[in-house]
């Protein structure tokens, strides 16, 4: 219980803030939400996507608790992240580059929350990482694997939100070891598309052919690409050449920050490729698939990069534009309008009156 000598629980380097404050939940034998009632008060932060809504003010309180310094528990959020790769797109309620959680009450509905199991079973003090929350990182180049973000039992998403007797090496739903279930190996292609993104998230720099746009803006371009994926109907995408080669099922413009880790993994490999060599790998996959305008960047996206509207423009064929269908009656109701508008209308509808209710006095 809380009360007495506080424990000191300072966050670990890279460490997230909902990890770090289940890890401090449990040095003080409270439970997750326990904890946020003591800190805050009333209305748990829990019940939203607390890495990246906390306040300043709600973080300094955290780090006054935890007798930290409060830059220390400002870099656990997922803000900084979130301007770096986000550009002027923040503040949405799918913040660019960051994955989704899809919080439901305190329950967590997508697998926004990544792991490595090898990483965590390593720690001395198991924690999450706060780059297992971003939508490009997909593979630990460390142990060349493929991130988790389910359990492998129950395929719940991962999150830091538990039984305080549960650690954070294993699933909060039903308690299996998160090193569990199978072990996804990266072929090189994939850890390099990896090394290729932190790269240029680093250096806020990506150079390559006619190329050269700071990281937020890249990723915009990626963002797009990876919408225009196979769809249903067989066409060939952008990055798919149909639809049945997809990993995982997904909608017709899947949204990055939505999509499970495989096939994140697998567009961002496709689209990041396509984006080198710019703009000439892109304009031979899109030609070699017929693609329209319309099929890479959707009439209604917005925050569509300038090197990529550019080269869309000038070198993809229009889309079709739709022929408004004027409505026209079908031919049975429409030959009873053609009665009805006859001049002896009228007539007609008191004869066929007189028929059903029988003669009337006039
Ligand atoms: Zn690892
Ligand atoms: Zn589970």
């Amino acid at each position: 219980m809380i009360g007495g000598t506080v424990a000191r629980v300072p966050p670990l380097s890279g460490e997230l803030t909902s990890s770090w404050l289940f890890r401090l939940a449990q040095a003080h034998g409270e439970t997750p939400h326990g904890l946020a009632k003591f800190i805050w008060g009333e209305g748990s932060p829990w019940t939203r996507d607390l890495d990246r809504s906390l306040s300043n003010k709600q973080l300094d309180a955290i780090a006054r608790f935890a007798r930290t310094h409060a830059s220390r528990a400002t870099d656990t959020s997922l803000l900084a992240a979130e301007s770096q790769s986000a550009g002027d797109d923040r503040k949405r309620a799918i913040a660019p580059g960051i994955l989704a959680v899809g919080v439901h009450h305190r329950t967590r509905r997508l697998h926004g929350q990544q792991v490595c199991p090898d990483c965590l079973s390593q720690d001395k003090a198991p924690h999450l990482r706060r780059t297992w929350r971003l939508a490009f990182v997909f593979a630990c180049v460390r142990h060349d694997r493929l991130l988790r973000d389910a359990c492998s039992a129950c395929d719940s998403p991962i999150s830091a939100y538990r039984p305080s007797d549960v650690p954070l090496t294993h699933c909060g739903e039903c308690g299996t070891s998160l090193t569990r279930g199978e072990r996804v190996r990266c072929d090189p292609t994939t850890i390099s598309t990896q090394k290729q993104l932190l790269q240029a998230l680093h250096t806020n720099r990506f150079m390559s052919g006619a190329l050269n746009a700071p990281f937020a803006d890249w990723l915009a371009g990626l963002r797009v690409m990876f919408g225009a994926a196979a769809r249903d109907n067989g066409t060939p995408g952008l990055w798919q050449d149909d639809a049945a080669t997809l990993v995982g099922r997904g909608p017709q413009h899947p949204q990055l920050e939505k999509s499970r880790v495989e096939r994140r993994a697998q567009g961002l490999r496709a689209v990041v490729s396509l984006s080198t060599e710019w703009p000439n790998r892109f304009i031979l996959r899109a030609r070699q698939c017929d693609l329209t305008q319309g099929m890479v960047i959707h009439p209604r996206r917005s925050g569509v990069p300038t090197w990529l509207a550019e080269v869309v423009r000038a070198e993809l064929r229009p889309s079709r534009k739709r022929v408004k269908k004027i409505y026209k009656p079908p031919k049975q109701r429409a030959n009873k309008r053609k009665a009805l508008a006859h001049p002896d209308a009228s007539k007609r509808i008191s004869e066929r009156l007189d028929r059903v209710l029988g003669a009337r006095s006039r």
